[in-house]
């Protein structure tokens, strides 16, 4: 009993040293940018190995084109966006890009599929863009370090979503952490940009399940779904208060619809994680 009580409290130690890591933002990046960006090139490259590309100059040149849209309004990112299309979809409960340091965004084309409209998109899209200028992987990564947490990180790609009590609790209450900061800046980029920030909030509603379908809170890297739409509408009760514009949806149809014909009509929103087959490994 006592062993058990010594064991909670390192692990709460270990849960409040990377958390006070990770609240120090950028001062406690153990990365340079340009070994972040060499980082990012070399899981980027490992990516491009393992997953099906959506071959498409339409739909790279839409994704290419609302990418840069986006960036402008983030001022803090420090590294160039780049933005693959790909059949897989390693986040298939919410269909998140995976975001690697660097500024690789590799988005799945189960988003196109699921997304409402391109405000909805645009909102995912911002999310994980939103990773790379707060630079999660790689404070994950330094407090994995300092906390001698094992560094899930490699993960920048499996990690966003994965889940399973093989992964420390302590890392996974970070993880939580960065997605609740993502949603945020996101919806604060997204005023900027002219996107209504609510359709971030419907599509979390309407897509991200809830309670975490395998697993209790504790062992799960996402936030519960309400809480994510709480933080969500409480942020965006400080924002100005503006008529946003209807984003106009020809170039998100057409791309949408591109997509669609890509990865085959009979495909259901709830496919399995790849959309088509899987290279060989
Ligand atoms: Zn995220």
């Amino acid at each position: 009993m006592r062993l058990r009580r010594v064991a909670i409290l390192m692990l709460a130690s270990v849960l409040l040293t990377v958390l006070e890591l990770f609240g120090r933002s950028q001062n406690a990046n153990a990365y340079s940018l340009e070994k972040e960006a060499a980082l990012g090139r070399q899981l980027a490259a490992d990516v491009h190995q393992r997953t099906i590309p959506l071959n498409s100059p339409t739909v790279q040149s839409y994704i290419d084109s609302l990418g840069q849209k986006i960036a402008v309004y983030m001022p803090d990112t420090k590294f160039p966006f780049t933005f693959s299309v790909i059949a897989d979809d390693p986040c298939s409960t919410i269909h998140e890009p995976a975001a690697l340091p660097g500024g690789y965004i590799f988005v799945p084309a189960a988003l196109f599929l699921a997304a409402q409209d391109e405000t909805e998109f645009a909102g995912m899209l911002t999310h994980a863009m939103e990773h790379v200028a707060q630079r999660h992987r790689t404070l994950q990564a330094t407090a994995g370090t300092f906390a001698t947490v094992p560094l899930v990180f490699t993960g920048g790609w499996a990690g966003g979503c994965s889940e399973g009590p093989a992964i420390p609790v302590a890392f996974l209450a970070l993880q939580r952490s960065a997605e609740l900061q993502a949603d945020l800046q996101a919806v604060q980029t997204m005023a900027r940009a002219g996107f209504d920030p609510k359709a971030l909030v419907h599509y979390v509603e309407r897509v991200q399940d809830r309670p975490s379908r395998t697993m209790s809170k504790t062992y799960s890297p996402m936030p519960d779904r309400d809480e994510r739409v709480t933080a969500l509408l409480a942020t965006m009760e400080k924002l100005p208060k503006v008529a946003y514009a209807v984003a106009p949806s020809g170039e998100f149809v057409r791309a949408q619809q591109e997509v669609r014909r890509l990865v085959g009509q009979s495909v259901p929103s709830d496919a399995p994680p790849s959309l088509l087959r899987r290279k060989p490994e």
